[in-house]
């Protein structure tokens, strides 16, 4: 070493030593070898401490100029060591070249350990712009990265792009290092770069669909990472940005390779739960929707071999893809699903014969059949037998007007044999139905026959019935609703006839079957259906139902209103109803029917508020004018003159029919009357008694040689009880007999009658005791004696009497006086030769005995009907002041000049009928007393007919209200029987009318009309006609002759009143001269009506009185048959 140091210098120079360690050196640190470099020049360090260190400065100044920088140079060893002993490829190293440069030695300001540590505005040569500390911090995780790998490190280039860090990218890494291994850490990476946009979408999905499945398990390890979650969120855009894609690309092809990766990336993701929580659950959902991958494949298989390149509009295979892969809004059938698209492939690849091909085209054009539908169909049609689908076919195509009626007619037909029994067969008809829209079968109704109508929509419940669950609820169309309908209408067969009768039949009506007011027409239906079909109100509302149904609700409301009308308000509807119709009688106009239904409804009418409500429904039917011209009811006046001709005349027509039918068969006409609901108003019909044929029910042994024995008097009418004295209200008849054998002499045999319901308590029985030579007058214990008893107690009395009693003799005689008109005396019970209603006296004698009867029995009459004795004294007391008062009062008890004062004492005869002793009322306490019992009983015995106030079905209707009617059911026997010989059923009578003065009565009601001779007291007028009766064809023609009752007697309630006299003429004739009779055989008459009239009475024309007059005298006739 004693060589000077410039020679030693020049030496190793020129030997290019220096060069040499110069370049070695620098490449070193170019490589970053950082340890190599340290561990060569480590020497350096110690060279202060050398001798002759001016020597060797000065030798190393020559060979290695930048030595002081190296010697200051103190990296940190574990890096240098790891770097260099792990190394970096060259790509890392060019990579992190300027990052790496850090760790290097300070060859800026020479003056720092490492060029890290300068200040970061004095670094020129690199643009690093980490701080010294971020320096570390860097490279320390470098070194992590190291540790785990290359992919590691190749993670952190990655996210190091800029030769710096944020934040986000340097947490990743550490996150990175300290959770994945190297293979998850390129995974990462791969993600990353899959997550930017500016690769190509389809690399995007590949990056994603390779990493995202190994990641799956370590992301939730980095959910908190910033940089992941934004690209893993990602993966939403790469997917839309991949259907935009896929549905650009199926208009023009299949699609298929960016469908399989949506599908695959689709796969992935939904593998992938730890994602879920970072992506949009509506990608989810919508991957969910995606087909399997199974069923895709013969779809894209079905579009690629496709004849022509369809639109996704037209292509149903490419619109399914486009609305699950490609994630288009469903804007097409929700029913097109994998399972239908795989059902109709599966047809498709059947390669069917030419009719289902065309039937399938055919059904694949109606919008209403679902696709799933359509395809579930499709199936079965695979099954079904060749020849249906070839009839099928042709009703489909070639009938297109009426296919759905042949449709329903073929289905029905093949399912009644058990045919075609799958539901898709019908789920089609009912799709085929609604799909022209919701209005077609109601137009169809209009196009097609009635009959094929009704055909069809009878039979459609039934066919559908098994699919009813997919049909919808309500509204029009196919529906429940609807087909509910129609089964009720179906139901209802009978109303819904009643309904249709008098509709136009060459219209449907489909107002009633495709009505809105079904719960309206339901109730009409119901009404109509409990409603006899006769019941003429309904069936005429229903005459008013418009064609096309348009006042059904009114119609519904009038029924209703029916519905709770009473009898009463149903006559007047008719009568309304028949005015509104041209019907029996002339049409009233509207203005005339407002004005008759405003008079009925009036708030006083004779109408319940129920009953008005029919006639106002009527009127809102019938649109009637709201006002009324005044007019009206001047016209309505003649009209109503017509109308009530015209029911007159109708109303005799009818009677006579009846009782034409009555006389040949009563029992019969009785029950048809009775069937067609019709009053069997036959008031004088024969008396039905039963008689028991075992004796045991009539007769009760009470006692030793005690009977009772009961008579029903059920069966006896009204009329028949007045004329013979029993009460209206009895029931029964019990005759109680105590026979006292001929071993005890001196007590008699002995009777007592009672009725039920009696009108007091048996305390007491006061028999009568049967004794030869006495004839009892009544044996009545409980009830006053009447004509009856009186009879009765005779009649029983003289059984009684005869040697060989016998009950059943009593029994059947008791009974033949009870059901059958009397014929006999009623006193001495000889044959009279004519039937009576009545019984009366045969002889003068006969007539003597009665008088010593009770004043019960005399004044029979009187208690039965006081007006009648009211009219006889009123005529009485008239006749008293004619001049010829002897002639027309023969032998009055009381003298003619104190008549009129003693009727004027008499009590009103109405008060002396319900008097408990009659006796006593008469007799009274003035002076009058005797004169009174006397007169009356002379007046009952004297006129021996039968009179009482008329009955109702006898009454005459056409007189007003204002009239007072007696009928006459007989008149005395003698005048009965001669008029009897004169009345034939071939020759008939007929009605005649006779006016007279209120004092010729009681004359003419003893003895009869008579021809008055010329000269006597009953002349009036004089005989232009010759001698006889003289009596009016009208009412009118005799209201001449009639006078009034004037005054009449101080309690008569006929005051004022005209006579009129209703005869009878036998055998029937015309009027002998103009409208007059004279009828010369006086037995030839009989007067069975005694009108009084008031003064301002308007006669009625014949019509209007005969034929009820007619139908009273034939009522009396049938009466008295046995
Ligand atoms: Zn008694
Ligand atoms: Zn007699």
């Amino acid at each position: 070493m004693l060589l000077p140091h410039g020679l030693i210098i020049q030496v190793l120079t020129d030997a290019g030593c220096s060069a040499q360690l110069q370049h070695s050196v620098r490449s070193l640190l170019d490589e970053h070898r950082y340890l190599s470099v340290f561990k060569a020049l480590a020497w350096l360090r110690s060279v202060p401490s050398f001798p002759n260190t001016q020597i060797v400065i000065a030798l190393l100044d020559g060979l290695l100029p930048n030595w002081t920088d190296l010697r200051l140079w103190e990296p940190r060893i574990s890096r240098i060591t790891q770097f260099e002993q792990v190394g970096f490829t060259k790509e890392q190293k060019e990579k992190l070249g300027g990052l790496l440069s850090l760790e290097g030695p300070d060859d800026v300001t020479k003056s720092e350990v490492s060029l890290g540590q300068v200040k970061v505005e004095q670094r020129q040569r690199t643009s690093s712009s980490l701080s010294s500390q971020q320096t570390d911090a860097t490279l320390d995780l470098l070194c992590r990265t190291q540790k785990v790998g290359p992919s590691a490190v190749d993670l952190f280039i990655h996210l190091r792009l800029h030769d710096t860090f944020d934040l986000d990218a340097f947490s990743m890494v550490k996150t990175a290092t300290k959770w994945l291994d190297d293979l998850r850490c390129l995974d990462l990476r791969m993600l990353l770069v899959a997550s930017q946009d500016s690769d190509s979408v389809s690399h995007q999905m590949n990056g994603f669909i390779k990493t995202l499945p190994s990641l799956q398990t370590v992301i939730p390890r980095c959910l908190n990472e910033p940089i992941l979650v934004r690209s893993i969120e990602q993966v939403e855009n790469v997917m839309n940005k991949a259907q935009r894609v896929f549905n650009k690309s199926l208009e023009t092809g299949s699609g298929r390779h960016m469908g399989m990766l949506i599908h695959a990336l689709g796969d992935v993701i939904l593998k992938a739960t730890s994602i879920h929580t970072v992506v949009s659950s509506h990608l989810i959902s919508s991957i969910r929707r995606f087909p399997s991958y199974d069923s895709l494949k013969p779809v894209f298989e079905r579009i690629r071999t496709s004849p022509r390149q369809y639109s996704v509009e037209e292509c149903r295979f490419k619109s399914y893809l486009a609305s699950t892969l490609g994630g288009r809004p469903v804007a097409f059938d929700s029913s097109i699903t994998a399972t239908t698209i795989q059902a109709e492939i599966t047809f498709w690849k059947h390669q069917p014969d030419t009719a289902r091909k065309d039937l399938a085209h055919a059904v694949e054009s109606i919008n209403a059949v679902s696709y799933s539908q359509y395809t579930s169909w499709l199936l079965v049609m695979l099954r079904e037998d060749d020849q249906f689908i070839r009839e099928v076919r042709e009703i489909m195509i070639n009938g297109m007007e009426n296919r759905i009626l042949r449709l329903a007619n073929y289905l029905s037909l093949r399912r009644k044999f058990n045919l075609m029994r799958d539901e898709t067969w019908l789920l089609l008809f009912a799709s085929l139905i609604n799909d022209p829209g919701p209005t077609y079968l109601e137009n169809m109704a209009k196009s097609i026959t009635a009959h094929a109508w009704l055909e069809f929509v009878t039979n459609l419940p039934s066919l559908v019935d098994s699919i009813r669950g997919h049909l919808p609820e309500f509204g029009v169309g196919l529906t429940h609703e609807q087909l509910s309908w129609w089964e009720a209408l179906g139901r209802k067969k009978g109303a819904v006839q009643m309904l249709l009768r008098d509709q136009d039949q060459t219209l449907n009506p489909t107002w009633l079957y495709f009505t809105q007011h079904q719960r309206k027409i339901q109730g009409l239906l119901d009404i109509l259906a409990n409603q006899d079909e006769s019941h003429s109100n309904y069936g005429k509302v229903l005459i008013f139902l418009s064609a096309e149904g348009g006042n059904v609700l009114d119609i519904c409301d009038c029924v209703n209103a029916l519905s709770t009308t009473s009898s009463f308000g149903h006559a007047v509807f008719a009568r309304q109803i028949l005015r509104a119709l041209s019907g029996h009688g002339r049409k009233v106009s509207r203005d005339g029917l407002k004005y008759f239904i405003q008079l009925w409804t009036r708030e006083d009418g004779p109408l319940t508020s129920g009953n008005k409500k029919s006639l106002l429904s009527l009127e809102s039917i019938l649109r009637l004018p709201t006002s009324i011209p005044p007019s009206v009811p001047a016209t309505l006046r003649d009209y109503l003159k017509e109308e009530y001709t015209e029911l007159i005349a109708r109303g005799g027509e009818l009677e006579k029919l009846r009782l034409k039918l009555h006389q040949s068969n009563p029992n019969l006409v009785g029950t048809i009357l009775n069937r067609q609901k019709i009053e069997n108003n036959t008031r004088a019909g024969r008396v039905s008694t039963t008689v028991p044929e075992d004796m045991a029910d009539a007769v009760e042994c009470i006692g030793p040689n005690e009977f009772e024995v009961a008579f029903p008097l059920t069966g006896l009418n009204d009329i028949h009880r007045a004329a013979k004295g029993i009460s209206p209200d009895a029931r029964l008849l019990i005759i109680r007999i105590l026979i006292r054998p001929r071993s005890t002499p001196g007590v008699a045999t002995s009777f007592c009658i009672h009725f039920e319901p009696s009108q007091k308590p048996v305390r007491t029985h006061m028999p009568w005791h049967c004794s030869s030579g006495r004839s009892p007058d009544g044996a009545t214990c409980t009830t006053r004696p009447t004509l009856f008893t009186y009879v009765l107690s005779r009649l029983v009395d003289s059984i009684l009497q005869t040697p060989s009693l016998q009950i059943k003799k009593i029994h059947v005689a008791v009974s033949d006086l009870i059901s059958t008109p009397p014929d006999t005396c009623l006193v001495c019970m000889a044959d009279m030769g004519v039937r009576l209603w009545k019984p009366a006296t045969c002889s003068r004698n006969c007539s003597i005995s009665l008088r010593s009867a009770s004043l019960e029995v005399r004044l029979h009459n009187l208690l039965i009907d006081p007006k009648a004795i009211d009219l006889l004294l009123t005529s009485v007391y008239g006749a008293a002041t004619e001049p010829q008062a002897s002639q027309l009062l023969p032998f009055c008890p009381v003298p003619l000049t104190s008549i009129k004062l003693v009727i004027d004492s008499m009590p009103s005869m109405r008060s002396l009928a319900t008097v408990t002793d009659l006796r006593v009322s008469i007799q009274g306490t003035d002076a009058h007393g005797k004169n009174r019992e006397a007169l009356l009983s002379w007046l009952c015995l004297r006129f021996r007919g039968f009179m009482l106030s008329v009955p109702d079905g006898f009454k005459v209707p056409s007189l007003g209200l204002n009239a007072e009617q007696f009928l006459i059911p007989n008149s005395n026997p003698g005048k009965e029987k001669a008029f009897k010989a004169h009345y034939k059923p071939s020759t008939g009578s007929t009605v005649v009318f006779h006016g007279t003065r209120a004092s010729r009565l009681f004359p003419i009601l003893s003895e009869g009309l008579q021809i008055a001779k010329s000269g006597t007291a009953m002349q009036v007028h004089g005989a232009a006609h010759g001698e006889g009766v003289y009596c009016g064809h009208d009412p009118a023609t005799s209201w001449g002759f009639s006078t009034t009752t004037g005054p009449s007697w101080s309690q008569s309630a006929l005051k004022n009143m005209h006579v009129l006299l209703g005869c009878e003429l036998a055998p029937a004739s015309a009027p002998t001269h103009g409208s007059i009779h004279v009828i010369t055989d006086e037995s030839r008459l009989v007067v069975r009506y005694v009108f009084l009239l008031p003064p301002s009475f308007q006669p009625p024309i014949r019509n209007h009185v005969e034929s009820a007059m007619m139908a009273g005298f034939a009522s009396l006739r049938t009466g008295l048959q046995s």
